[in-house]
């Protein structure tokens, strides 16, 4: 419905990455009535391909409202809902975060926060209930939930807006080489493509990027497992207890997360397999059967925010990076917003434009 026609003379945007964020910013180009191409690796690290797809409102440290959730969450059902009709499947899914308190002033600081005039009262639930199984074994003795949470189906999202740009639009699965880039005042050349403009979206091999290796990123590498249990009896919500257990549907769930800064690679380890399992079997005491063991990189930002807009030096370069851990969250407002300043020149937000970091 939004695809311009494809003619073979020159795209707006080539696009170089289709995680989460070059998915997300490719669609809302192409809502806007811009034409893209697409350079995609399929190959290469790929930190979307093993989130666990979560958003969460609420950040538990310290039991405040996530940095700009109530500009962000009304904006992820948007746009995910738009493309819920357009590619006539569902994306996302209303859930909640199951959040057990181990200790009364844990208790005493969510109802203090879930009621009166407390910023974060619309993500938390004010009611404190009892007994949750999560297997035969173990009970949550007391609880409560956060709300407006949820999840986007990752996978099933990247494989939709994969089908789609390659029905509509030039989709190229190979290694982007940025030394055949030509850029001029008047366009860009990549091998058989021509665009106006070119947009990065290469998570955290950004540092591999000579036009982007100078922002400064703080990448954090994470493991998860995946399980098959018969005994594990959450269905739909989402257990957070220092650790997530995402119930993925015939009684598979996810499991996870690790942080690690040192060897940012996508090579699971026995250290990260060990840390989820013994979380796990803090809870779970029941049988359950490791199907899978997945590494990713999440593309960080020193100071914990998105990075995005236009390169200090040619105007017709682009950038949409820093999702960090809230990809689902961040990238559809932070795409709009980018997708705006294009079309209008209006200012992007300072505390996400990449000009905080040029001197
Ligand atoms: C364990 C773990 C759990 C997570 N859970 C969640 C969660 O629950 N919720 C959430 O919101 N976020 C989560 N995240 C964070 C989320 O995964 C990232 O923020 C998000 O995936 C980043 O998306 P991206 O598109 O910027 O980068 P990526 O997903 O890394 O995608 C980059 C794409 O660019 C391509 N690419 C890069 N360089 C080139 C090149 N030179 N040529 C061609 N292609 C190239 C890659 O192949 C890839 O397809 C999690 C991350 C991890 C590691």
């Amino acid at each position: 419905m939004f695809h311009q026609k494809r003619n073979n003379s020159i795209t707006d945007f080539i696009i170089v990455g289709q995680g989460i964020a070059g998915s997300v910013v490719a669609l809302t180009l192409i809502k806007s009535g811009y034409t893209v191409s697409i350079v995609d690796q399929p190959g290469l690290s790929s930190s979307s391909k093993i989130a666990g797809g979560i958003w969460n409102p609420v950040v538990f440290k310290r039991l405040t409202k996530s940095w700009m959730a109530d500009e962000l969450v009304p904006e992820l059902r948007n746009f995910y809902s738009i493309w819920e009709k357009e590619f006539n499947t569902e994306l996302i899914q209303d859930r909640h975060i199951i959040k057990p308190f181990t200790e009364e002033q844990e208790e005493t600081l969510w109802l203090k926060k879930s009621q009166g005039a407390e910023p974060e009262n619309v993500f938390l639930d004010s009611h404190i209930y009892k007994n949750l199984p999560v297997d035969e074994h173990y009970h949550v003795k007391k609880y409560s939930r956060v709300l407006q949470a949820g999840n986007l189906n990752v996978p099933h999202f990247l494989a939709c807006t994969k089908k789609y740009l390659k029905e509509y639009y030039e989709f190229l699965e190979e290694a982007f080489d940025h030394d055949q880039l030509k850029i001029t005042d008047l366009g860009i050349s990549y091998k058989s493509l021509t665009g106006s403009n070119i947009l990065f979206c290469e998570g955290h091999l950004i540092s591999s990027n000579p036009y982007f290796n100078w922002i400064p990123m703080k990448p954090a590498k994470g493991e998860t497992l995946t399980i098959y249990s018969e005994h594990i009896q959450l269905e739909s919500d989402i257990f957070n207890k220092g650790f997530f257990i995402l119930p993925l549907g015939n009684k598979l769930f996810k499991i996870g997360a690790t942080y690690e800064w040192h060897t940012l690679n996508d090579i699971p380890t026995e250290e990260g397999k060990t840390e989820l399992l013994k979380k796990l079997n803090a809870v779970v005491t029941t049988p359950y059967q490791i199907i899978s063991h997945e590494a990713g990189v999440r593309p960080s930002v020193i100071d914990r925010r998105p990075v995005i807009g236009r390169h200090p030096e040619f105007a017709n370069m682009y950038l949409f990076n820093g999702m960090g851990t809230k990809a689902v969250m961040l990238a559809p407002y932070f795409a709009k917003q980018l997708v705006e300043s294009i079309r209008n020149n209006s200012k992007i937000d300072g505390e996400v434009d990449l000009s905080r970091f040029v001197v």
